[in-house]
């Protein structure tokens, strides 16, 4: 479970995240739905420990990771990540892509390889390299390997953006299951509402660093809280 209260970043004296609450329960995923600029990636980095913040504070499990001048370094707050680009490792195979950031046995750590690969459909991939595998296998990898260490936050930033458009609804399904089944609590960052309409158990939709409206995904499409968010949904059908 994740808790963020009144949360503010800063960067030289500018405010791009200005005051902003949330909660995602283990098992669902929140979007945060905004146009380019308006503050998603930062406040997603604050989540995972890598930006500073001015004030509010960031809970996870109950556990207070981040608090005016208190900050958990990253590593340790169990949280995932998964970038646009993926960012595996060029010189790892698969499977030591996915256990490397695993502290356990090496039976322990082959067990998670073997049922992660195997939920995400690469177990005939374990020992290729990143440039042996097409886009979608390799955001598959970078969900592996991202969740292996079981976090109990996962963050997800435009993880669909550079793929085909052919194959990112299937992917996007998938990738949904796979969370479902790991019981984490997911933020997702888009700027695509029909992405957010088809992953999120609660939207989270943003401007100017702050959230002008959330809810469950049908809500806010029946009923935008504004003229812009009205707009911004209107090219879906
Ligand atoms: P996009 O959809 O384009 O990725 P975003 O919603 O993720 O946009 P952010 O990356 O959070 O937007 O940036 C919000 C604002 O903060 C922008 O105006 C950006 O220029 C500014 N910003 C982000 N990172 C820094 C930084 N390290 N130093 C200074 N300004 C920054
Ligand atoms: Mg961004």
């Amino acid at each position: 479970r994740l808790e963020i209260e009144n949360l503010h970043c800063a960067f030289g004296g500018v405010e791009v995240v200005q005051g902003i609450s949330l909660t995602v329960e283990g098992g669902d995923v929140l979007c945060l739905l905004g146009p380019s600029g308006c503050g998603k990636s930062t406040t997603l980095r604050t989540i995972a420990g890598l930006e500073d913040i001015s004030s509010g504070e960031i809970r996870i499990d109950g556990q207070v990771v981040t608090r005016g001048g208190y900050t958990l370094p990253p590593e340790h707050r169990g949280v995932g990540l998964i970038f646009q680009d993926f960012a595996l490792f060029p010189h790892l195979t698969v499977a030591e892509n996915i256990s490397y950031g695993l502290r356990a046995s090496r039976s322990e750590k082959a067990h998670r390889v073997d049922e992660l690969l195997e939920r995400v459909h690469l177990s005939h991939h374990r020992q290729s390299y990143a440039h042996e595998l097409s886009g979608g296998e390799q955001q598959r990898v970078a969900l592996a390997r991202a969740l292996a260490p079981r976090p109990r936050v996962m963050l997800m930033d435009e993880p669909f953006s550079g793929l085909d458009n052919r194959l990112r609804d299937g992917i996007r399904d998938h990738t949904l299951q796979v969370l479902k089944d790991e019981d984490t609590a997911v933020v997702l960052v888009t700027h695509e509402p029909e992405e957010a309409m088809r992953m999120a158990d609660q939207i989270a939709l943003m401007r100017n660093g702050s959230i002008v409206q959330q809810g469950a995904p049908y809500n806010i499409y029946n009923s935008p809280a504004d003229r812009a968010a009205a707009a911004f949904f209107s090219d879906i059908n």
